[in-house]
């Protein structure tokens, strides 16, 4: 029965019938031969997280609704339309988080972090939630990970070092050609001018925009520059642009931020029309963009008012994200990603219940000396386990036989050339060891 399981045109076709249940629209299962990739993401992150001296924070998936609708805004489109909401038993309204920059602000708060020296650097990693219309690069259930530093002055440093944390990640994961794409949308003072004249650039043109642009004009105006219709292009080509309406103290902050760019060699770009559709944003606005790749690989920027807007008191923070899932994508895209196999070298085969009972143990040996070992005692043939030990492409396989353990020997089989030696048992670990390519 187990070995009919076994057998690869069998497995071919349970795996091409379409099941009655799948995976829920938007979100997809990470298999075990994507693991070595998202491992890989994984331990960049916490390599330059911990480098520049980030401490890592995990926070629940759900959270209080208000955190994201007073955060982020009530007229954007992630609390407009893109929120998992949850009513519990209770009454109490929950959303899965949508992001982690307000659960992270929420927890530096309930935490008392501010205690402690500050910047508090925290990074983090995990599962987001959006209900968007999935397409290539757009899940409902994705991955970010990222970094927030809280509780500094509103220093350009601070905005360098979040960006260049994330680059750092994608150069670890030797992803070319990256570009970060940047621009200032100023403080409250002189975004207020800009506003004005943008909605008066856009009115004049009504006629020429679509229906979204018309409503994202009175209720958040920034948006307009997000939209991606092309009729609308021409006009937000003629559009006034912030940069221009910066006062002195923007100015000079955005200046610091490109400068301290230029001094850590991180290639830029200013995209005058880059606004993040975010209330809480303020100042620094930036994405990562792949060569080739029309989705952004991440992004972030500084927002200095999100304290205030959830009335948690003044704080200046600056933060930055990459999606894991558009990561791994462009890593695959590239061709060059060696995947380590995850099976492990060594095989061990059974012959007997009283070779099973031993070689239970055996394994606890390897384990402890840190060599990975794997078996098939659900199959008691010696030719059904040689077979698994052949398609998981072990190097050696251990024959452990009732005579064997009788004499307190084992067979190491080298599986390339067939060549078998019987060995003590109680040296076999160091005779792998020894063998092992
Ligand atoms: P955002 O908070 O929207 O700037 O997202 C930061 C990064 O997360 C983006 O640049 C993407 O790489 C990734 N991301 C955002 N939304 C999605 C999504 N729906 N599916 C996959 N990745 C996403």
């Amino acid at each position: 029965m187990a070995e009919k399981e076994a057998a690869p045109k069998k497995e071919k076709k349970v795996r091409e019938k379409k099941m009655a249940y799948q995976t829920v629209k938007g979100m997809h299962d990470i298999l075990p031969e994507e693991q070595p990739l998202w491992d890989k993401v994984r331990l960049a992150t916490k390599h330059v997280g911990e480098f520049y001296n980030f401490q890592r924070i995990d926070t629940p998936v759900l959270e209080g609704a208000d955190i994201f609708e007073r955060g982020l805004g009530t007229k954007t489109d992630i609390v407009e339309k893109e929120m998992f909401v949850i009513k519990t038993r209770g009454g109490d309204k929950l959303v899965m988080r949508p992001e982690f920059t307000s659960a992270v602000m929420r927890a530096y708060y309930q935490h008392g972090l501010s205690q402690f020296g500050q910047p508090m650097k925290l990074y983090y990693e995990g599962p987001v939630f959006r209900y968007e219309q999935p397409q290539a690069g757009r899940y409902r259930q994705f991955n970010q990970v990222g970094f927030e530093i809280l509780g500094a002055e509103s220093d350009p440093v601070y905005d360098a070092q979040a960006i260049m944390s994330a680059f750092r990640i994608i150069e670890e994961l030797k992803i070319k050609n990256v570009t970060v794409h940047i621009n200032s949308i100023g403080c409250h003072k002189c975004r207020a001018t800009y506003i004005k004249k943008l909605e008066a650039h856009y009115k004049k043109n009504a006629l020429k925009i679509c229906k979204d642009c018309k409503n994202r004009i009175s209720t958040n105006p920034l948006r307009v520059l997000d939209c991606k219709e092309e009729k609308c292009q021409l006009v937000k080509a003629e559009a006034p642009i912030i940069l221009d309406y910066l006062d002195s103290e923007c100015k000079a902050h955005f200046t610091k931020v490109l400068e301290y760019l230029d001094e850590v060699k991180i290639p830029y770009y200013i995209d005058s029309y880059l606004v993040r559709g975010l209330d809480y944003y303020n100042r620094t606005v930036f994405e990562f963009f792949g060569e080739g790749f029309s989705v952004a690989l991440g992004g972030g920027g500084r927002y200095d008012y999100l304290s205030e807007t959830l009335k948690l008191g003044k704080l200046s923070a600056v933060g930055s994200a990459l999606g894991t899932e558009r990561i791994i994508e462009v890593m695959k895209a590239s061709g060059k990603i060696i995947v380590p196999r995850g099976a492990a070298r060594v095989f061990l085969v059974h012959i007997g219940d009283e070779a099973k009972k031993r070689g239970l143990a055996l394994i606890e040996e390897f384990r402890k000396s840190g060599v990975r070992i794997n078996e098939s005692f659900g199959k008691d043939s010696l030719k059904s386990q040689m077979r698994v030990a052949d398609k998981e492409q072990a190097q050696l396989s251990l024959i452990l036989g009732q005579r064997e353990v009788f004499e307190g020997s084992i067979i190491v089989r080298d599986m390339e050339t067939g060549a078998q030696e019987s060995v003590p048992l109680e040296r076999i670990v160091e005779e792998v060891k020894k063998r092992l390519k």
